[in-house]
């Protein structure tokens, strides 16, 4: 059985009369419409960097790419027709092991490309240091149970005939020096659109999913009489840093050695900026449409470039992905469609609460069940579970709930908790590295009290356990690094409760008690540093001891009305259809 990738019609592949051959893939349809639809129709082109298809594919390091992953699924869901260009990764972004000391230990990730993707017979060319670089494609289709395709492109430098150094250009996501990564933006951007055109793709408009791949801008230019109102109409850019140091840009001389002058250097500096190519300001400088990932990034977003019209397109999450198969069942029964139609978990009340709790607790014996065989450590099906997992890095604060060690122990002898956190740290990343041996260092001082764990390894696969596992989700950014932040919402999915910092998408989706905590003041109340801290800490170890363990163990049911509100105030909204929907009529159309 098949489904018309256009309309989504079942068919049987043996009956259809309809077929097209191309890129080495037959594809099946009910009509020639639909087969001529499929061939001809103009797509939306989204570039990016890292992509989080699923952890067989390790073409990703954090949020940025499994958001991507989840546009992708959305987009397949609700058949948007998109086309995806990436880079390859070869060999993937790093696995991680620890050390019994904490030490985190890097090593490649060897995966073959070929099992689960097919080579296209195109190849590209694109000039670095002078040097013509063969580029080919990897073609990967993600296809919807609804039938909506969506193929990717990974782009591939592994080329015969390349030089060994060009050979590695796409082998590691986010490695190498400065001169590395402006050849892979070269590959992603300039590469991309040829490779898009090579393989017979039409595009109705090129969405930049952050900085990296603005040189297609470039070859747009050069493709459209280098007419910047053109090459606007056509882009789309969504930046995704809040902080002017995460920015790629790249001195002249390293760029007029790379890249060459493909385009006159005093044009490149008008649309780049003047001192350094600026890959955020020459997308912002040739995109239509420029948005932030929350309202409070884009607030933030403004200033830190003034005089740019950037509008707010909330991130959300791939619900079906995101929700573990407990509360998969439950929706099914209460809620059908939901998977489709996310906002269907508004009516989240109609689902009996004992159903709800029951739900839970299979997810979370299924991530303690992980836990033990990860780690030797038994966790208590019984106890409070909080979870903090994702990139370690200094502004993610990991470290925030050992803030004050004698307190935390207290509040543990009035009422149980443990805690589970994850997260790699990148190989440059120093600090981050630091962060994971001091949580290490912390883990054997309360070894005696409190049950911590820090398992190996983080992936999207290990995030679903966790968001869905854990009974609050804990989350202590320094405001305003956190341009959105995405796992939250993946516990709201699965009732899990957020205890967060208000910075990112929070911001947006909390009401304090209701659909969760606030840990420190609103950013409007504009405090000092000191008083921030002062307050976030308070809020932290006081609504612990004094709200949040109560309600746990005394409780229960103004717990599961919180779990609910999660689901029908959180998670109908901050998923990705919701998101997609709104690039679609805002930015695409
Ligand atoms: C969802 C996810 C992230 C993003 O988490 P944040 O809350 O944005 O820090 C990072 N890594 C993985 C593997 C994820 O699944």
């Amino acid at each position: 059985m098949f489904r018309d990738p256009i309309c989504g019609m079942s068919l049987d592949e043996k009956e259809t009369e309809f077929k097209t051959q191309v890129r080495g893939r037959t594809y099946y349809f009910c009509s020639e419409y639909c087969k001529h639809t499929f061939s001809e129709e103009k797509r939306i082109a989204y570039f990016s960097m890292e992509i989080g298809l699923t952890d067989d594919i390790p073409t990703y390091s954090g949020g940025l790419g499994v958001l991507a992953g989840d546009t992708i699924r959305s987009s397949a869901d609700l058949k948007i027709p998109l086309v995806v260009v990436s880079l390859i990764s070869r060999k993937g972004y790093l696995k991680q092991e620890i050390t019994k000391e904490g030490k985190q230990i890097e090593h490649p990730v060897e995966w073959t490309p070929s099992k689960f993707m097919n080579e296209l017979p195109t190849q590209v060319r694109v000039q670095i240091q002078g040097r013509e670089v063969e580029i080919k494609a990897w073609l990967y289709d993600h296809q919807s149970l609804t039938g909506g395709i969506v193929p990717i492109l990974f782009l591939d430098t592994d080329v015969e005939g390349n030089t060994p150094e060009d050979r590695e250009i796409t082998s590691f996501l986010y490695g190498g020096d400065e001169r590395y990564r402006l050849k892979q933006e070269i590959v992603l951007g300039i590469g991309g659109i040829k490779m898009l055109e090579a393989a017979g793709f039409k595009i109705r408009k090129y969405h930049m999913n952050e900085g990296h791949p603005s040189l297609l801008t470039l070859e747009l230019l050069r493709k459209n009489d280098m007419n910047p109102d053109k090459v606007r109409d056509l882009c789309i850019f969504t930046t995704h840093t809040p902080v002017e140091a995460g920015h790629d840009k790249f001195p002249y001389d390293v760029v007029q050695e790379i890249l060459g002058e493909i385009i006159p250097l005093k044009t490149l500096k008008k649309f780049g900026g003047q001192d350094r190519l600026n890959m955020t300001r020459l997308a912002l400088n040739l995109s239509k449409y420029v948005n932030g990932v929350t309202k409070r990034h884009k607030d933030f977003s403004r200033k830190l470039f003034p005089g740019y019209h950037i509008s707010a397109i909330t991130n959300g999450v791939h619900s079906f992905t995101w929700t573990c198969d407990s509360f998969r069942k439950l929706y099914d029964k209460y809620l059908p469609g939901w998977a489709n139609e996310p906002e269907l978990l508004v009516r989240v009340d109609g689902i009996p609460d004992e159903e709800i709790w029951q739900a839970h607790i299979e997810a979370k014996e299924k991530l303690l069940d992980f836990v033990y065989k990860k780690t030797d450590v038994n966790l208590d099906r019984d106890v409070l579970t909080l979870g903090f997992a994702r990139r370690a890095t200094a502004y993610k604060r990991p470290d925030l709930l050992f803030s004050d060690v004698g307190k935390l122990k207290e509040i543990n002898s009035k009422g149980r908790i443990q805690v589970i956190f994850a997260g790699k740290a990148h190989p440059k990343d120093l600090s981050g590295k630091q962060l994971i041996e001091e949580i290490y260092g912390y883990i054997e001082k309360l070894r005696n009290v409190m049950k911590i764990v820090y398992l190996e390894d983080y992936d999207m696969q290990m995030a679903a356990k966790l968001t869905s596992g854990v009974d609050v989700w804990l989350n202590t950014p320094l405001p305003p690094l956190e341009a959105s932040g995405t796992s939250g919402m993946k516990a709201a999915h699965n009732g899990v409760i957020n205890f967060s910092v208000l910075d990112g998408w929070w911001v947006e989706g909390w009401i304090e008690g209701v659909t969760g905590w606030a840990i420190g003041p609103h950013p409007s109340e504009q405090l000092s540093t000191e008083e921030t801290k002062i307050r976030e800490l308070d809020d932290l170890y006081n609504k612990l001891e004094y709200i949040i363990i109560p309600m746990f163990y005394q409780k229960r049911d103004e717990w599961i009305k919180m779990m609910e509100n999660s689901i029908g105030k959180i998670a109908y909204y901050f998923n990705s259809h919701r998101m997609m929907r709104r690039y679609v009529t805002e930015a695409y159309l």
